[in-house]
């Protein structure tokens, strides 16, 4: 029998996170966010699970041309636009759209070939201070657009600091209008946690990731709380079960001590699996459909599990290490992360099973 951990992909999941994003944001358009792999659930199989989205956003070029050849006719984002003008070549062939967010791109795009028709996303920055033109420069950068013969469609965007807590949008969004007053362009501004919570923002085109995948983009509640529903559901099984006296402890370090006699379970996973080596002691851990917690350091190959509470487990054991019946919320709470992080950490090596 082969190691038994694997990660589950619903694809059912996706349709109705995507069907969720509708619900929310009726009058607009979404590009699902599918950079760094689908968040880690696969780069094809997340566009063709959600190919009824009105576009796709990713970074990488030959990841957006590989959609074009598949098939995919939607609008095709580079989230942040071109690195280099050798790229824009097979950009314009394909009719993907670019993020233009500095003074650079705007110079490399000065030698397209006018009828290019390129699509650009125009990224103002309103406070995240990352990517972006400051809202002053925006007027200008948009006249040396519309005046460049290769550029096709323009659309405004920027992108939120505080979405997700109690600075809000606000701010931003103020800062945003003073970019786009009058400009009269398409605008695009919401993430998921602006897509859940700010209505103003939806506007023409929103960009969910984290909600198409289930995870809550907030701190005080998981997906299901959202009508969301985990796409991921990573699991795997007991290969041993140990049983301690007080004092045992219990791996590397000796992180874990038994204050009395007790039974662990070891769970083929490993910080190798993309699971988080700095989870500490008592991290949720489903078994036989039971939560429990994590004992002792996290190995390369294996985790330890409390089985007090689980007095049926045994070798073979089913163990939910996130995702149904155990929120990948929690697991990266306790384990000062967020569910972004650990899906798009899910190792290369851990086989998918596809349902749905
Ligand atoms: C990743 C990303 C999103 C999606 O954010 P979520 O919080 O996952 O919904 C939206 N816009 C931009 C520019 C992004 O980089």
């Amino acid at each position: 029998m082969p190691r038994p951990i694997s990660a589950t992909i619903d694809l059912a999941a996706l349709r109705h996170n995507l069907a969720m994003v509708r619900r929310h944001a009726r009058r607009s358009r979404a590009f699902a966010v599918i950079k760094a792999n689908g968040y880690g659930h696969g780069l094809e199989r997340t566009a063709r699970a959600l190919r009824e989205a009105d576009g796709f956003a990713l970074l990488e070029v030959d990841a957006a041309v590989r959609l074009r050849e598949a098939g995919y006719r939607q609008r095709i984002l580079l989230i942040e636009g071109f690195f280099d003008a050798r790229e824009l070549a097979a950009v314009i062939e394909r009719r993907i759209a670019v993020v233009v967010h500095a003074a650079e791109q705007i110079g490399m795009l000065r030698d397209m070939p006018s009828g290019a028709d390129l699509d650009v996303l125009l990224k103002v920055n309103t406070g995240m201070n990352r990517l972006g033109f400051a809202p002053a420069r925006a007027p200008a950068v948009i006249e040396a657009l519309r005046s460049n013969r290769g550029v096709g469609q323009i659309t405004l965007m920027t992108h939120f600091a505080n979405a997700d807590d109690a600075r809000g949008v606000a701010w931003q969004m103020a800062s945003f209008e003073r970019a786009a007053q009058g400009a009269g362009l398409p605008r695009s501004l919401a993430n998921s946690a602006a897509i859940l919570r700010f209505p103003e923002t939806h506007c023409d085109w929103v960009r969910p990731g984290i909600m198409l995948y289930g995870c809550s983009p907030f701190a005080e509640n998981v997906g299901a709380g959202l009508d969301l529903r985990p796409a991921m559901t990573l699991a795997s099984e007991l290969i041993a079960v140990q049983r301690l006296e007080a004092g045992d402890t219990v791996g590397y370090g000796g992180m874990f001590t038994a204050r009395h006699d007790m039974r662990i379970g070891v769970v083929a996973c490993g910080y190798a699996d993309g699971y988080p080596r700095h989870a500490p002691n008592g991290t949720p851990v489903a078994v036989d459909g039971r939560l429990t917690g994590t004992v002792g350091r996290v190995s390369m190959d294996m985790l330890c599990v409390d089985l007090s509470g689980v007095p049926e487990a045994q070798v073979g054991s089913r163990v939910v290490i996130w995702g149904e019946g155990n929120p990948i919320e929690k697991v990266a709470a306790a384990s000062g992360t967020v569910g972004y992080e650990l899906m798009c950490a899910l190792a290369p090596r851990v086989p998918v099973v596809e349902r749905g």
